[in-house]
């Protein structure tokens, strides 16, 4: 079975489905593949068409299924300093290296690989491949995905995302916001500041509020969050404005993340901000200049996966594993998504996050041989009696 998704992952690493470019020869590929074992293959492009998911069946048509997912594309090779080929596997030292091998071609090689012992079983309950577009830039695929999964009649009932955990069981991490708010006043001369609206003084208050909300959000936590830190973050990235000492600002910019614990949190935030813009801000600025405004556009909300008490995909990955410690990782992933749509998700793939998105990006083999245990035990664990 090693030989066979080492094959398979030779041709995953070298379709180069970076992130910006095409992942359909992957997905075609991937495509022929499960055909060959009799799965049920639907393809979803993207508006560009360049790009598409792809959701496969095995087993029963019936609710009740276990998806395996993945993404199919990977980060940028640029800037960075790659002693081989990126799009090239080479195997050296108990290890597989390549752009994309831990993060996460390995884990979806180790899924194809099983197809066959998959199709060959009765299986109760059906086997679901899930392999996205454009996870690295948003979740964007996911988003797509799950959309069309929540007007199926019958919804699987867990899944396992492969991203690299060392295989460790994860069950909960941070979502993940990202805002650029942009703010237009108008210019004066710095001696008059009352006759112009500074666009740069605005941002200010808004950045004031970004860091009470911060505090305030401290106190938010439940006491047993399992998260590092426990609360939701806000970070201030970036903030840009202005032409001179003596001008008044007429346009400042502002770029910030926010981690939530829950998505109650989020909302919350994105309340009190929309209000104060509305009823505090925009008016004060109008009032001197009625073409002022704010804006706020939203670069990616990848929403958080929430530690349930009860979950089935633990559960099962408990009996497979017999792991049964809990993790939590501080990085984003498509989990939150499954499980907005009520499927029981967690996190669980060979690799370390550690080499992800890095020159050199390697996989052990001997993490690769643990998840295609894991998938032979899921595989026999569904037979039909
Ligand atoms: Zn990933």
């Amino acid at each position: 079975m090693l030989d066979q998704t080492e094959h398979i992952l030779r041709q995953l690493i070298g379709f180069p489905t970076v992130s910006a470019d095409s992942n359909l020869e992957l997905i075609h590929y991937v495509a022929s593949l499960l055909e060959d074992v009799g799965a049920k293959i639907e393809l979803q492009h993207d508006a560009t068409r360049k790009k598409a998911n792809l959701f496969a069946t095995i087993g029963p048509d019936i609710a009740g299924g276990i998806v395996l997912s993945g993404h199919s594309d990977v980060v940028p090779v640029s800037d960075q300093n790659w002693r081989t080929d990126p799009f090239t596997l080479e195997k050296e030292d108990g290890r597989y290296y390549g752009r994309g091998t831990c993060d996460m071609k390995g884990f979806i090689a180790a899924t194809l690989a099983m197809a066959p012992t998959f199709a060959a079983h009765q299986l109760k309950r059906p086997i679901h491949f899930a392999f996205t577009y454009d996870e690295e830039v948003g979740c964007l695929g996911a988003q797509d995905l799950v959309q069309i999964l929540g007007h199926r009649p019958h919804l699987p009932a867990a899944a396992i995302v492969g991203e690299p955990t060392d295989m460790k069981i994860v069950e909960g991490h941070k979502g993940c916001c990202e805002y650029s708010v942009y703010f237009e006043g108008h210019a004066g001369h710095g001696s008059m500041p009352d006759h112009g609206v500074n666009a740069a003084e605005y941002a200010t208050r808004y950045v004031s509020k970004l860091l009470e909300l911060r505090e305030a959000l401290k106190g938010r936590a439940p006491k047993d969050s399992p998260f590092d830190p426990p609360w939701t973050t806000i970070n201030v990235g970036r903030i840009e404005g202005g032409t001179a000492h003596n001008v008044i600002c007429n346009h400042a910019e502002v770029d910030w993340e926010m981690r939530p614990i829950a998505q109650d949190d989020a909302d919350w935030v994105n309340g009190i901000l929309q209000s104060f813009c509305q009823d505090d801000l925009l008016p004060n600025m109008r009032k001197i200049w009625p073409d002022s405004n704010i804006t706020t556009r939203t670069i990616g909300e990848v929403i958080g996966l929430t530690p349930l008490r009860s979950n089935e995909a633990r559960d099962i990955v408990v009996a497979l594993t017999g792991s049964n410690d809990s993790h939590f990782v501080p990085f984003g992933t498509e989990a939150g998504l499954f499980q907005e749509l009520g499927i029981a998700t967690i996190v669980c793939g060979p690799g370390s996050i550690e080499q992800a998105h890095k020159a050199d990006e390697f996989l052990e083999i001997g993490q690769l041989k643990q998840c295609l245990t894991m998938l032979d035990k899921l595989a026999h664990s569904m037979k039909a009696a």
